[in-house]
């Protein structure tokens, strides 16, 4: 192939399709180059994709875009072992237009959004790896693939090849993750009929439900579970930090055993039949991870630039959201005739005033404080847990007695100065 384009986008994730779309509309000459045998073939998921940015490049896509259920319900355990303490949200409205969020299966969304670009006129080519950037005078002018002859030249180049980008590392733009930068997370998809999710999650056709685990989910280490319902599959997956998996010796695919047999997990799933079994990094550095996004004649967008919200879960979304931005940056950069990282670090500017940065700034020491003091997950998930036991147990004490009797157990485990200090910890990384 030896024409030249405006952009070459590298993965068909969220990130590159967005970029590529967004691109391509604008009359972008865009090569897009994806690895798997189709897009979404390598990608994992747990599964909520979020309305507003997909909204934002194509207007309504629920109409039409395969979603499995708008998500009508969030849930939220602190689990121990044969106990959960819960709270979370039910809203109807969630499960109308414009609707919130939706559960997907990324296979066939992927597809079909990859599939909106090439009708905007992106060359998509699949099962094609790209090997490395091709470098002239310190400026990226192209990319080299697995194929013959596989040198393809380009004004940009849009990294967007997920969490363990090797071409941001050849660039010199990543370094070797600290494990405790990066989640190891496992999930399964698993076959259960229709009428036993409604049954089970309390729901109706065409409304879904997402519940987070955090506590004996992941044996009190930092990471959480989730379980989210598709049509007539539930995806169900655990993960923790690798230095958490290290310290603690954990095997992932244990914890998801572990997960799936927990009594208060067990009865939701059960008589269920795996449909499919992954495993997958996820960028959990935040904001100090985020690495240079913009240089010379190359932009990194969603995984690939550590652009992940853990705390909320939300990547897809930032990833498609980063997408159009780098998108946006390159249609200026070519008015303007100017791909120096001068011009083209107006991504940056526009990442940093996003709401990409300012989440992920607001929670930039989240990560380290749970890392680093084990105990908000290991010591107080418990604690909650027979705190609520002792509370909601009716056995003559008067309800006075009860409250008396929780607060001293609190601060007699821990003691009182602790508990504040934990408290106050918890509430500066996070607020
Ligand atoms: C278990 C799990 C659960 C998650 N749950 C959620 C959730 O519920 N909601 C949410 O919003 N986010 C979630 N995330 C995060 C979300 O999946 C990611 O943030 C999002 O997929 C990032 O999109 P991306 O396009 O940047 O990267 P990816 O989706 O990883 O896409 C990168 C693409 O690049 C391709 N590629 C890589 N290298 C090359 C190469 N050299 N040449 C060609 N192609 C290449 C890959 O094959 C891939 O298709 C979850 C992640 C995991 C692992």
């Amino acid at each position: 192939m030896s024409e030249k384009f405006d952009v070459i986008v590298v993965g068909a994730g969220p990130a590159g399709t967005s970029c590529a779309y967004t691109c391509a509309k604008n009359g972008l000459k865009v090569l897009q180059i994806e690895r798997g045998e189709y897009p979404g073939s390598k990608n994992v998921m747990g599964g909520v994709l979020y309305r507003k940015q997909m909204e934002d490049i194509i207007p309504e896509f629920w109409k039409e875009a395969p979603l499995e259920r708008p998500v009508i319900e969030q849930r939220f355990w602190m689990m121990d072992k044969e106990s959960a303490v819960s709270f979370g949200y039910k809203g109807l409205e969630w499960g109308k237009e414009p609707y919130n969020n939706f559960t997907v299966l990324r296979a066939p969304f992927d597809q079909w959004f990859a599939k909106k670009g090439v009708e905007q006129g992106v060359l998509l080519i699949n099962e094609t790896v790209v090997l490395e950037c091709l470098t002239e005078n310190g400026k990226v002018v192209g990319v080299r693939t697995d194929r013959p002859d596989g040198e393809i030249y380009a004004d940009v180049v849009v990294l967007a090849d997920g969490v363990n980008s090797l071409l941001a590392k050849q660039l010199g733009y990543h370094k070797e993750f600290r494990p405790d930068e990066v989640a190891l997370t496992v999930m399964e998809v698993i076959n259960l009929s229709k009428d036993k999710i409604n049954d089970r999650f309390n729901l109706e056709d065409n409304q879904g439900c997402t519940i987070e685990i955090f506590g004996d989910s992941t044996k009190g280490n930092l990471g959480t579970a989730f379980i989210y319902t598709n049509k007539d599959s539930v995806n169900i997956g655990v993960g923790t930090t690798l230095s958490s998996m290290i310290k603690a010796k954990l095997k992932p695919y244990d914890l998801l055993d572990y997960l799936k047999t927990h009594p208060m997990v067990r009865p939701l799933i059960e008589g269920g039949e795996s449909a499919e079994y992954l495993a997958h990094l996820i960028p959990e550095g935040g904001y100090h991870s985020v690495p240079k996004v913009a240089g010379n004649g190359v932009l990194l967008a969603g995984d690939a630039a550590q652009l992940v919200n853990a705390i909320h879960r939300e990547g897809s979304n930032m990833a498609m959201a980063s997408g159009t931005l780098a998108a946006e940056t390159i249609i200026a950069a070519k008015e303007r005739g100017d791909y120096s990282e001068t011009s083209l670090n107006q991504y940056r500017e526009k990442l940093y005033q996003s709401f990409i940065i300012k989440d992920l700034e607001k929670y930039k020491d989240a990560a380290h404080t749970f890392e680093h003091y084990p105990q908000y997950f290991k010591e107080y998930v418990p604690m909650l847990n027979r705190a609520a036991n002792k509370f909601f147990t009716v056995d003559g004490t008067p309800k006075k007695d009860k409250q008396k009797e929780i607060m001293k157990s609190f601060t007699s485990e821990r003691g009182t100065i602790r508990v504040l200090q934990d408290m106050y910890r918890a509430w500066k990384a996070v607020k």
